[in-house]
Protein backbone atom coordinates (compact mmCIF):
# COMPACT_ATOMS: atom_id res chain seq x y z
CA UNK A 1 0.00 0.00 0.00
CA UNK A 2 1.13 3.65 -0.80
CA UNK A 3 0.34 6.13 1.67
CA UNK A 4 0.80 10.17 1.24
CA UNK A 5 0.85 13.57 2.32
CA UNK A 6 -2.17 15.41 2.19
CA UNK A 7 -1.98 19.08 1.06
CA UNK A 8 -4.50 21.75 0.17
CA UNK A 9 -6.72 18.82 -0.89
CA UNK A 10 -4.96 16.43 -2.42
CA UNK A 11 -2.27 13.40 -2.09
CA UNK A 12 0.82 13.67 -3.01
CA UNK A 13 3.99 12.07 -3.52
CA UNK A 14 6.76 14.06 -1.84
CA UNK A 15 9.38 16.21 -4.40
CA UNK A 16 12.25 14.75 -3.39
CA UNK A 17 10.72 10.88 -4.32
CA UNK A 18 11.88 9.84 -0.80
CA UNK A 19 10.28 7.03 0.95
CA UNK A 20 10.25 4.68 4.27
CA UNK A 21 8.47 1.40 4.86
CA UNK A 22 5.46 1.15 7.33
CA UNK A 23 6.08 -2.06 9.23
CA UNK A 24 3.70 -4.52 10.69
CA UNK A 25 4.94 -4.82 13.89
CA UNK A 26 3.79 -8.26 14.87
CA UNK A 27 5.75 -9.64 11.99
CA UNK A 28 8.29 -6.84 11.17
CA UNK A 29 7.11 -7.29 7.88
CA UNK A 30 6.62 -4.38 5.44
CA UNK A 31 3.35 -3.50 4.74
CA UNK A 32 3.08 -0.49 2.71
CA UNK A 33 5.31 2.64 1.71
CA UNK A 34 5.37 6.03 3.09
CA UNK A 35 6.14 8.72 0.56
CA UNK A 36 8.23 11.65 2.13
CA UNK A 37 7.11 15.09 2.30
CA UNK A 38 10.11 17.18 1.66
CA UNK A 39 10.99 21.05 3.16
CA UNK A 40 8.88 22.08 0.16
CA UNK A 41 5.71 20.16 0.74
CA UNK A 42 5.69 20.92 4.25
CA UNK A 43 5.92 24.96 3.15
CA UNK A 44 3.04 24.08 0.95
CA UNK A 45 0.74 22.85 3.04
CA UNK A 46 1.30 25.64 5.89
CA UNK A 47 0.86 28.08 2.96
CA UNK A 48 -2.50 26.10 1.95
CA UNK A 49 -3.71 26.07 5.77
CA UNK A 50 -2.78 29.86 5.79
CA UNK A 51 -4.81 30.63 2.55
CA UNK A 52 -7.82 29.02 3.63
CA UNK A 53 -8.52 30.99 6.47
CA UNK A 54 -8.40 34.18 4.31
CA UNK A 55 -11.61 32.38 2.49
CA UNK A 56 -14.73 31.10 3.67
CA UNK A 57 -13.48 28.71 6.36
CA UNK A 58 -11.96 31.68 8.16
CA UNK A 59 -15.07 33.94 8.27
CA UNK A 60 -16.83 31.05 9.72
CA UNK A 61 -18.90 31.26 13.23
CA UNK A 62 -18.23 28.68 15.47
CA UNK A 63 -21.52 27.49 15.51
CA UNK A 64 -20.93 26.60 11.49
CA UNK A 65 -17.23 24.91 12.57
CA UNK A 66 -19.16 23.13 15.54
CA UNK A 67 -21.54 21.66 12.30
CA UNK A 68 -18.24 21.05 10.09
CA UNK A 69 -16.84 18.83 13.32
CA UNK A 70 -20.02 17.07 13.47
CA UNK A 71 -20.28 15.99 9.66
CA UNK A 72 -16.93 14.99 10.28
CA UNK A 73 -18.15 12.31 13.30
CA UNK A 74 -20.68 11.20 10.65
CA UNK A 75 -17.73 10.69 8.19
CA UNK A 76 -15.44 8.73 10.24
CA UNK A 77 -18.83 6.81 11.62
CA UNK A 78 -19.71 5.95 7.87
CA UNK A 79 -16.16 5.05 6.65
CA UNK A 80 -15.33 2.97 10.24
CA UNK A 81 -14.00 -0.33 8.38
CA UNK A 82 -11.48 1.58 6.27
CA UNK A 83 -10.17 3.35 9.81
CA UNK A 84 -9.93 -0.28 11.61
CA UNK A 85 -8.05 -1.61 8.84
CA UNK A 86 -5.93 1.40 8.74
CA UNK A 87 -5.40 1.04 13.01
CA UNK A 88 -4.95 -2.39 13.20
CA UNK A 89 -2.51 -2.40 10.17
CA UNK A 90 -0.57 0.19 11.98
CA UNK A 91 -0.45 -0.63 15.42
CA UNK A 92 -2.09 -4.76 15.59
CA UNK A 93 -4.32 -3.79 17.88
CA UNK A 94 -6.93 -6.29 18.37
CA UNK A 95 -9.75 -5.44 16.15
CA UNK A 96 -12.29 -5.15 19.24
CA UNK A 97 -10.72 -2.96 20.98
CA UNK A 98 -10.15 -0.36 17.72
CA UNK A 99 -14.14 -0.60 16.73
CA UNK A 100 -15.06 -0.62 20.38
CA UNK A 101 -12.86 2.23 21.45
CA UNK A 102 -10.68 3.90 19.33
CA UNK A 103 -13.42 4.67 16.19
CA UNK A 104 -16.60 5.47 18.09
CA UNK A 105 -14.33 8.03 20.62
CA UNK A 106 -12.73 9.16 17.88
CA UNK A 107 -16.00 10.26 16.53
CA UNK A 108 -17.32 11.22 19.92
CA UNK A 109 -14.70 13.80 20.72
CA UNK A 110 -15.79 15.55 17.17
CA UNK A 111 -19.01 15.99 18.73
CA UNK A 112 -17.89 16.61 21.82
CA UNK A 113 -15.55 19.91 20.85
CA UNK A 114 -18.28 21.08 18.92
CA UNK A 115 -21.10 20.85 21.53
CA UNK A 116 -18.60 22.68 24.18
CA UNK A 117 -17.16 25.78 21.70
CA UNK A 118 -21.23 25.90 20.72
CA UNK A 119 -21.84 27.04 24.80
CA UNK A 120 -18.07 28.66 25.40
CA UNK A 121 -18.73 31.65 27.33
CA UNK A 122 -17.10 34.79 26.80
CA UNK A 123 -17.04 37.71 29.38
CA UNK A 124 -19.13 40.91 29.86
CA UNK A 125 -19.05 43.47 31.89
CA UNK A 126 -20.50 47.11 32.39
CA UNK A 127 -17.24 49.08 34.62
CA UNK A 128 -17.34 51.91 36.35
CA UNK A 129 -15.23 54.66 34.75
CA UNK A 130 -13.34 57.96 36.76
CA UNK A 131 -15.38 60.11 35.13
CA UNK A 132 -18.74 58.66 36.43
CA UNK A 133 -19.95 57.03 33.35
CA UNK A 134 -19.89 53.59 31.87
CA UNK A 135 -17.70 51.48 29.73
CA UNK A 136 -19.19 48.30 28.38
CA UNK A 137 -16.42 45.30 28.10
CA UNK A 138 -16.57 42.45 26.29
CA UNK A 139 -14.47 39.67 24.82
CA UNK A 140 -14.50 38.03 21.29
CA UNK A 141 -12.95 34.66 20.48
CA UNK A 142 -11.03 34.33 17.23
CA UNK A 143 -8.96 31.15 15.92
CA UNK A 144 -5.51 31.29 16.86
CA UNK A 145 -4.44 30.64 12.93
CA UNK A 146 -2.48 27.95 11.63
CA UNK A 147 -1.98 25.07 13.82
CA UNK A 148 0.91 22.75 13.52
CA UNK A 149 -0.12 18.87 15.22
CA UNK A 150 3.03 16.50 15.99
CA UNK A 151 1.36 13.58 17.03
CA UNK A 152 2.58 10.29 19.11
CA UNK A 153 2.60 6.56 17.81
CA UNK A 154 0.88 4.95 20.80
CA UNK A 155 -3.42 5.92 19.27
CA UNK A 156 -3.20 7.21 15.97
CA UNK A 157 -6.75 8.03 15.52
CA UNK A 158 -7.16 8.99 19.28
CA UNK A 159 -4.86 11.31 19.71
CA UNK A 160 -4.88 13.08 16.25
CA UNK A 161 -8.37 13.70 16.86
CA UNK A 162 -8.00 15.17 20.41
CA UNK A 163 -5.37 17.88 18.66
CA UNK A 164 -7.86 18.28 15.55
CA UNK A 165 -11.50 18.65 16.65
CA UNK A 166 -10.59 21.65 19.07
CA UNK A 167 -8.35 23.12 16.50
CA UNK A 168 -11.23 23.10 13.66
CA UNK A 169 -14.24 23.71 15.81
CA UNK A 170 -12.73 26.77 17.06
CA UNK A 171 -12.05 27.72 13.68
CA UNK A 172 -8.48 26.89 13.21
CA UNK A 173 -6.23 25.59 10.46
CA UNK A 174 -4.11 22.56 10.76
CA UNK A 175 -1.22 20.96 9.15
CA UNK A 176 -0.44 17.50 11.21
CA UNK A 177 2.64 16.22 11.58
CA UNK A 178 1.58 12.00 12.43
CA UNK A 179 4.19 9.71 14.22
CA UNK A 180 6.21 7.78 10.96
CA UNK A 181 5.17 4.73 12.65
CA UNK A 182 1.50 4.79 12.13
CA UNK A 183 0.88 7.16 8.94
CA UNK A 184 -2.20 5.10 7.72
CA UNK A 185 -4.88 6.75 9.82
CA UNK A 186 -3.84 10.31 9.33
CA UNK A 187 -3.99 10.01 5.45
CA UNK A 188 -7.12 8.72 5.87
CA UNK A 189 -8.28 11.48 7.50
CA UNK A 190 -7.39 13.97 5.06
CA UNK A 191 -10.43 12.50 2.34
CA UNK A 192 -12.53 12.47 5.53
CA UNK A 193 -12.07 15.94 6.97
CA UNK A 194 -12.45 17.34 3.69
CA UNK A 195 -15.59 16.06 3.26
CA UNK A 196 -16.90 17.09 6.86
CA UNK A 197 -15.22 20.92 6.60
CA UNK A 198 -16.04 20.75 2.77
CA UNK A 199 -12.81 23.23 2.20
CA UNK A 200 -9.44 22.58 0.98
CA UNK A 201 -6.25 23.79 3.20
CA UNK A 202 -8.43 23.26 6.43
CA UNK A 203 -6.64 19.88 7.26
CA UNK A 204 -3.29 18.99 5.90
CA UNK A 205 -1.29 16.12 6.58
CA UNK A 206 3.38 15.82 6.41
CA UNK A 207 4.71 12.31 6.47
CA UNK A 208 8.36 11.87 7.94
CA UNK A 209 10.83 11.76 10.65
CA UNK A 210 11.25 14.65 13.29
CA UNK A 211 14.67 16.29 13.69
CA UNK A 212 15.85 17.46 10.55
CA UNK A 213 12.83 16.38 8.99
CA UNK A 214 9.16 17.12 8.40
CA UNK A 215 8.25 17.52 12.69
CA UNK A 216 11.29 20.35 12.41
CA UNK A 217 10.56 21.76 9.65
CA UNK A 218 7.54 22.69 10.29
CA UNK A 219 7.66 23.52 14.10
CA UNK A 220 10.48 25.76 12.65
CA UNK A 221 7.70 27.41 9.52
CA UNK A 222 7.46 31.26 11.04
CA UNK A 223 3.82 30.79 9.68
CA UNK A 224 2.67 28.62 12.13
CA UNK A 225 0.75 30.11 14.94
CA UNK A 226 0.85 27.95 17.37
CA UNK A 227 2.46 24.51 17.99
CA UNK A 228 0.43 21.25 20.02
CA UNK A 229 2.40 18.55 20.53
CA UNK A 230 2.44 15.13 22.18
CA UNK A 231 5.27 12.52 22.24
CA UNK A 232 8.34 12.42 24.48
CA UNK A 233 9.79 14.87 26.02
CA UNK A 234 13.12 15.53 25.18
CA UNK A 235 11.24 15.91 22.13
CA UNK A 236 9.28 18.46 23.37
CA UNK A 237 12.10 20.44 24.85
CA UNK A 238 13.36 20.59 21.07
CA UNK A 239 10.64 21.76 19.34
CA UNK A 240 10.44 24.48 22.60
CA UNK A 241 13.17 26.04 21.13
CA UNK A 242 11.48 26.10 17.54
CA UNK A 243 8.57 27.57 19.07
CA UNK A 244 10.81 30.11 20.91
CA UNK A 245 11.38 31.73 17.30
CA UNK A 246 8.46 33.74 16.72
CA UNK A 247 7.22 33.57 20.46
CA UNK A 248 4.53 30.99 19.30
CA UNK A 249 1.81 29.76 21.55
CA UNK A 250 2.94 26.43 22.81
CA UNK A 251 0.70 23.20 24.26
CA UNK A 252 2.67 20.15 25.12
CA UNK A 253 1.37 16.79 26.28
CA UNK A 254 4.67 14.35 27.33
CA UNK A 255 5.77 11.80 28.90
CA UNK A 256 5.52 9.69 32.68
CA UNK A 257 6.96 7.72 35.09
CA UNK A 258 3.00 7.06 36.60
CA UNK A 259 3.18 5.69 40.45
CA UNK A 260 0.40 3.78 42.18
CA UNK A 261 -0.13 3.25 45.52
CA UNK A 262 -1.63 0.82 47.13
CA UNK A 263 -2.93 0.80 50.68
CA UNK A 264 -3.22 -2.31 52.94
CA UNK A 265 -7.37 -1.61 53.31
CA UNK A 266 -7.37 -1.39 49.07
CA UNK A 267 -9.98 -3.83 47.58
CA UNK A 268 -7.10 -6.35 46.65
CA UNK A 269 -9.28 -7.57 43.44
CA UNK A 270 -10.04 -3.95 42.33
CA UNK A 271 -6.36 -2.98 42.63
CA UNK A 272 -4.95 -6.12 40.80
CA UNK A 273 -7.35 -6.09 37.83
CA UNK A 274 -6.52 -1.85 37.32
CA UNK A 275 -2.89 -2.05 37.62
CA UNK A 276 -2.23 -4.78 35.61
CA UNK A 277 -4.65 -3.37 32.91
CA UNK A 278 -2.61 -0.45 33.98
CA UNK A 279 0.62 -2.01 33.10
CA UNK A 280 0.11 -4.33 30.39
CA UNK A 281 -2.97 -2.59 28.62
CA UNK A 282 -1.44 -1.63 24.66
CA UNK A 283 2.01 -3.42 25.98
CA UNK A 284 2.45 -0.38 28.04
CA UNK A 285 2.47 2.07 25.49
CA UNK A 286 0.43 4.28 27.49
CA UNK A 287 1.40 7.63 28.83
CA UNK A 288 -0.76 7.61 31.74
CA UNK A 289 0.47 3.74 32.42
CA UNK A 290 1.83 2.73 35.71
CA UNK A 291 5.60 1.96 35.86
CA UNK A 292 5.92 2.21 39.73
CA UNK A 293 3.71 0.55 42.24
CA UNK A 294 4.14 0.99 45.92
CA UNK A 295 2.34 -1.21 48.25
CA UNK A 296 1.55 -0.77 51.97
CA UNK A 297 3.76 -3.37 53.68
CA UNK A 298 1.44 -5.58 55.28
CA UNK A 299 -0.16 -6.98 51.76
CA UNK A 300 3.18 -6.05 49.85
CA UNK A 301 3.97 -10.46 49.16
CA UNK A 302 -0.03 -11.29 48.08
CA UNK A 303 -0.05 -8.31 46.01
CA UNK A 304 3.15 -9.21 44.18
CA UNK A 305 1.66 -12.56 43.87
CA UNK A 306 -1.29 -11.32 42.34
CA UNK A 307 -0.10 -9.40 39.99
CA UNK A 308 2.45 -12.00 38.73
CA UNK A 309 -1.18 -14.08 38.13
CA UNK A 310 -2.42 -11.46 36.29
CA UNK A 311 0.69 -10.92 34.17
CA UNK A 312 0.42 -14.45 33.10
CA UNK A 313 -3.38 -13.71 31.22
CA UNK A 314 -0.77 -11.49 29.14
CA UNK A 315 0.24 -13.66 26.38
CA UNK A 316 2.15 -12.45 23.85
CA UNK A 317 1.18 -12.41 20.73
CA UNK A 318 -1.47 -11.25 18.46
CA UNK A 319 -3.89 -14.01 18.96
CA UNK A 320 -6.00 -16.08 21.24
CA UNK A 321 -9.27 -15.72 23.29
CA UNK A 322 -7.44 -14.18 26.25
CA UNK A 323 -6.20 -10.73 26.64
CA UNK A 324 -3.15 -10.46 24.63
CA UNK A 325 0.02 -8.74 24.77
CA UNK A 326 0.73 -7.05 21.21
CA UNK A 327 3.91 -6.13 19.86
CA UNK A 328 6.13 -3.05 21.01
CA UNK A 329 5.43 -0.26 17.85
CA UNK A 330 8.99 -1.07 16.25
CA UNK A 331 12.16 -2.54 16.70
CA UNK A 332 14.05 0.34 17.53
CA UNK A 333 11.71 0.61 20.55
CA UNK A 334 11.74 -2.80 21.45
CA UNK A 335 15.64 -2.50 21.81
CA UNK A 336 15.24 0.57 23.96
CA UNK A 337 12.91 -1.10 26.51
CA UNK A 338 15.16 -4.29 26.32
CA UNK A 339 17.95 -2.09 27.31
CA UNK A 340 16.40 -1.81 30.91
CA UNK A 341 15.45 -5.26 31.86
CA UNK A 342 18.46 -6.25 32.17
CA UNK A 343 19.62 -3.07 34.21
CA UNK A 344 16.77 -3.57 36.56
CA UNK A 345 17.99 -6.46 38.07
CA UNK A 346 22.01 -5.41 38.30
CA UNK A 347 22.11 -4.46 41.69
CA UNK A 348 19.86 -7.19 43.24
CA UNK A 349 16.31 -7.11 42.83
CA UNK A 350 14.07 -9.56 41.83
CA UNK A 351 12.51 -10.26 38.17
CA UNK A 352 9.09 -11.99 39.75
CA UNK A 353 7.91 -12.22 36.38
CA UNK A 354 8.88 -11.87 32.55
CA UNK A 355 12.27 -10.10 31.76
CA UNK A 356 12.99 -11.16 28.17
CA UNK A 357 11.68 -11.98 24.62
CA UNK A 358 9.09 -14.39 24.96
CA UNK A 359 9.13 -17.61 22.19
CA UNK A 360 7.12 -16.76 19.67
CA UNK A 361 6.42 -19.24 16.94
CA UNK A 362 4.89 -18.62 13.57
CA UNK A 363 4.86 -15.65 11.24
CA UNK A 364 4.91 -13.89 14.21
CA UNK A 365 8.73 -14.74 14.97
CA UNK A 366 10.31 -11.43 13.76
CA UNK A 367 7.46 -9.51 15.63
CA UNK A 368 8.70 -7.17 18.07
CA UNK A 369 7.02 -8.62 21.60
CA UNK A 370 8.48 -8.57 24.98
CA UNK A 371 7.89 -10.17 27.96
CA UNK A 372 5.25 -9.17 30.67
CA UNK A 373 7.50 -8.00 32.84
CA UNK A 374 7.53 -7.10 36.76
CA UNK A 375 10.76 -6.44 39.22
CA UNK A 376 10.51 -5.89 43.18
CA UNK A 377 12.53 -3.82 45.10
CA UNK A 378 14.93 -1.57 42.43
CA UNK A 379 16.45 1.12 44.02
CA UNK A 380 14.60 4.08 44.04
CA UNK A 381 17.35 5.85 43.02
CA UNK A 382 17.75 3.83 39.98
CA UNK A 383 17.63 4.66 36.07
CA UNK A 384 14.86 2.10 35.56
CA UNK A 385 13.18 3.57 38.45
CA UNK A 386 13.06 7.49 37.02
CA UNK A 387 12.97 7.35 33.31
CA UNK A 388 10.00 6.58 31.10
CA UNK A 389 10.65 2.79 29.62
CA UNK A 390 6.79 3.10 27.48
CA UNK A 391 6.63 -0.86 28.01
CA UNK A 392 4.68 -3.88 29.39
CA UNK A 393 6.99 -3.91 32.87
CA UNK A 394 6.84 -2.23 36.83
CA UNK A 395 8.70 -1.71 39.84
CA UNK A 396 6.93 -3.18 42.99
CA UNK A 397 7.70 -1.61 46.42
CA UNK A 398 7.16 -1.74 50.21
CA UNK A 399 6.47 1.36 52.05
CA UNK A 400 5.32 1.12 55.71
CA UNK A 401 3.22 5.10 55.92
CA UNK A 402 1.31 7.86 54.27
CA UNK A 403 3.84 10.53 54.56
CA UNK A 404 6.69 8.28 53.45
CA UNK A 405 4.94 6.76 50.11
CA UNK A 406 3.63 10.61 49.03
CA UNK A 407 7.11 11.55 49.29
CA UNK A 408 8.28 9.12 47.01
CA UNK A 409 5.31 8.84 44.67
CA UNK A 410 6.47 12.72 44.26
CA UNK A 411 10.05 12.02 44.10
CA UNK A 412 9.98 12.48 39.64
CA UNK A 413 10.68 14.78 37.44
CA UNK A 414 7.64 13.86 35.83
CA UNK A 415 3.89 14.67 36.88
CA UNK A 416 1.24 13.48 34.39
CA UNK A 417 -0.68 10.92 36.97
CA UNK A 418 -0.90 8.74 39.61
CA UNK A 419 -3.20 6.29 41.26
CA UNK A 420 -4.37 5.58 44.73
CA UNK A 421 -5.79 2.32 46.32
CA UNK A 422 -7.72 2.60 49.00
CA UNK A 423 -11.25 2.11 51.00
CA UNK A 424 -10.71 4.58 53.26
CA UNK A 425 -12.56 7.68 51.61
CA UNK A 426 -10.43 10.63 53.11
CA UNK A 427 -7.32 8.98 52.83
CA UNK A 428 -8.23 8.87 48.97
CA UNK A 429 -9.13 12.21 48.38
CA UNK A 430 -6.20 13.61 51.09
CA UNK A 431 -3.22 11.14 48.73
CA UNK A 432 -5.18 11.92 45.72
CA UNK A 433 -4.89 16.16 46.24
CA UNK A 434 -1.06 15.45 47.69
CA UNK A 435 -0.15 13.96 44.46
CA UNK A 436 2.09 16.76 42.07
CA UNK A 437 0.54 15.21 39.00
CA UNK A 438 -2.10 16.52 36.16
CA UNK A 439 -4.65 13.46 36.60
CA UNK A 440 -4.76 10.77 40.04
CA UNK A 441 -8.16 8.38 40.06
CA UNK A 442 -8.69 6.94 43.19
CA UNK A 443 -9.63 3.04 42.86
CA UNK A 444 -9.79 3.15 39.18
CA UNK A 445 -7.28 3.96 36.19
CA UNK A 446 -8.18 5.42 32.75
CA UNK A 447 -11.67 6.95 33.57
CA UNK A 448 -11.97 10.05 31.68
CA UNK A 449 -14.72 12.81 30.40
CA UNK A 450 -13.18 13.82 27.82
CA UNK A 451 -14.70 17.57 28.87
CA UNK A 452 -12.15 17.59 32.35
CA UNK A 453 -9.00 19.34 32.17
CA UNK A 454 -6.03 16.69 31.09
CA UNK A 455 -1.97 17.14 31.25
CA UNK A 456 0.93 16.97 32.92
CA UNK A 457 2.89 19.05 35.07
CA UNK A 458 6.71 18.92 35.61
CA UNK A 459 8.35 17.43 32.95
CA UNK A 460 5.16 15.62 31.83
CA UNK A 461 3.55 18.96 30.03
CA UNK A 462 2.63 22.75 29.56
CA UNK A 463 -0.52 23.51 29.43
CA UNK A 464 -3.99 21.30 29.65
CA UNK A 465 -6.40 19.85 27.13
CA UNK A 466 -10.19 18.85 27.36
CA UNK A 467 -13.52 20.72 26.62
CA UNK A 468 -13.04 24.08 27.34
CA UNK A 469 -9.47 23.97 28.03
CA UNK A 470 -8.56 23.12 24.99
CA UNK A 471 -10.67 25.51 23.15
CA UNK A 472 -8.84 28.42 25.48
CA UNK A 473 -5.13 27.08 23.64
CA UNK A 474 -7.11 27.18 20.28
CA UNK A 475 -8.54 30.83 20.80
CA UNK A 476 -7.08 34.19 21.02
CA UNK A 477 -9.25 36.45 22.76
CA UNK A 478 -9.72 40.29 21.87
CA UNK A 479 -11.08 42.38 24.78
CA UNK A 480 -13.22 45.11 23.41
CA UNK A 481 -13.77 48.48 25.31
CA UNK A 482 -16.50 50.57 24.71
CA UNK A 483 -16.93 54.07 26.28
CA UNK A 484 -20.38 54.56 27.05
P1 LIG B 1 8.32 11.03 20.09
O1 LIG B 1 8.63 12.24 20.87
O2 LIG B 1 9.43 10.12 19.72
O3 LIG B 1 7.63 11.42 18.70
C1 LIG B 1 6.42 12.16 18.66
C2 LIG B 1 6.35 12.93 17.36
O4 LIG B 1 7.36 13.94 17.35
C3 LIG B 1 6.58 12.08 16.11
O5 LIG B 1 5.66 12.48 15.12
C4 LIG B 1 8.01 12.42 15.73
O6 LIG B 1 8.29 12.25 14.36
C5 LIG B 1 8.05 13.90 16.10
N1 LIG B 1 9.39 14.44 16.33
C6 LIG B 1 10.47 13.80 16.82
N2 LIG B 1 11.52 14.67 16.92
C7 LIG B 1 11.07 15.88 16.49
C8 LIG B 1 11.67 17.16 16.35
N3 LIG B 1 12.94 17.41 16.68
N4 LIG B 1 10.91 18.19 15.88
C9 LIG B 1 9.61 17.99 15.55
N5 LIG B 1 9.00 16.78 15.64
C10 LIG B 1 9.71 15.74 16.12
O7 LIG B 1 7.18 10.26 20.90
P2 LIG B 1 6.55 8.83 20.58
O8 LIG B 1 7.59 7.82 20.84
O9 LIG B 1 5.87 8.85 19.27
O10 LIG B 1 5.42 8.72 21.69
C11 LIG B 1 5.67 8.18 22.96
C12 LIG B 1 5.83 9.30 23.97
O11 LIG B 1 4.68 10.13 23.96
C13 LIG B 1 5.96 8.79 25.39
O12 LIG B 1 6.90 9.58 26.07
C14 LIG B 1 4.56 9.02 25.97
O13 LIG B 1 4.50 9.15 27.37
C15 LIG B 1 4.18 10.29 25.28
N6 LIG B 1 2.74 10.46 25.25
C16 LIG B 1 2.20 11.39 26.07
C17 LIG B 1 0.83 11.56 26.11
C18 LIG B 1 0.20 12.55 27.04
O14 LIG B 1 -0.98 12.81 26.89
N7 LIG B 1 0.94 13.12 27.97
C19 LIG B 1 0.01 10.77 25.28
C20 LIG B 1 0.62 9.84 24.44
C21 LIG B 1 2.00 9.69 24.42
Amino acid sequence: MTILNFIDGSYREGSEGKSFSNVNPATGAEIGVVHEASQAEVEDAVEAAKAALTGPWGKMTTARTGQADHRVATEIERRADDFLAAEVADTVKPRHVVSHIDIPRGAANFRMFADVVSTMPGESFNTPTPDGGQAFIYTVSKPKGVDAAVCPRNFPLLLMIWKVGPELACGNTAVVKPSEEIARTAALLGDVIDAGVNHHGVFNVAQRFGPASAGEFLTSNPDVDAITFTGETGTGQAIMQKAATGVRDISFELGGKNPAIVFADADLDKAVEGLSRSVFLNTGQVCLGTERVYVERPIFDAFVARMAAAAQDFKPGVTGDRAYLGPLISAEHREKVLAYYPRAVEDGPTVFTGGGVPEISGAETGGFFVEPTLWIDVAHGDTVMREEIFGPCCDILPFDSEDEVIALANDTVYGLCASVWTENLSRGHRVAAAMEVGVCWVNSWFLRDLRTAFGGSGHSGIGREGGVHSLEFYTEITNICVKL
